[in-house]
């Protein structure tokens, strides 16, 4: 079932999510209507608290980022209670969008390389580490789990001028082609 996407506003975006376990009730439901309302909005990954939930888990599927780097075909993957354990010091500079934030890209600044440990679908514990498109895509998922949005992460006079067009979605003022929910 393809679920309303919760949009910039959204008391839900900023809380932290807490973990689940195996035995949530709907959970496998869940994680199928992630799938569907994720590629319904051509999102490249989608976490829980988008779709009004404070659970930790996020899915992603960026194969149609190959042409920004062919690594990223077939990486399609969930993760649940996931923990990132280990970044790279440096940053670079990468641009990026959210379905929750529609509209706007950005360049955010963020460790190429990390380690996470985390559960997929099958609660198959994983412990990997992934760098590239996954690593940038991953990061910004897991950010949704905490309570953080990419643009919490660009400069601040970026971050001034979008001002506007961040309030204008939080009214529900934008034209996107699949369902949202705005706070008001
Ligand atoms: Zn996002």
């Amino acid at each position: 079932m393809i679920l309303p996407v919760y949009v910039y506003g959204s008391p839900v975006l900023r809380k932290k999510s807490i973990p689940v376990d195996q035995n949530y009730e709907g959970l496998h439901t869940f994680i199928a209507d992630l799938w569907e309302t994720m590629y319904n909005s051509d999102g490249v990954g989608l976490a829980a608290p988008q779709v009004g939930k404070s659970i930790r888990i996020f899915v992603i599927d960026s194969s149609a980022m190959e042409s920004d780097d062919p690594s990223v075909k077939g990486f399609k993957k969930t993760f649940i209670n996931p923990k990132i354990i280990e970044k790279t010091v440096e940053e670079i500079l990468f641009v990026e969008g959210c379905i929750s934030i529609p509209h706007i890209r950005e360049e955010v600044s963020r460790p190429p390389q990390i380690r996470i440990q985390y559960y997929d679908e099958e609660w198959i514990y994983h412990d990997e580490a992934f760098e590239g498109v996954p690593a940038r895509i991953i990061q910004h998922e897991y950010d949704h789990l905490e309570g953080i949005l990419f643009v919490d992460k660009i400069p601040a006079i970026r971050r001034k001028l979008l001002n506007g067009r961040l309030s204008a979605i939080s009214r529900g003022k934008i034209d996107v082609s699949y369902k949202i929910k705005t706070p008001r």
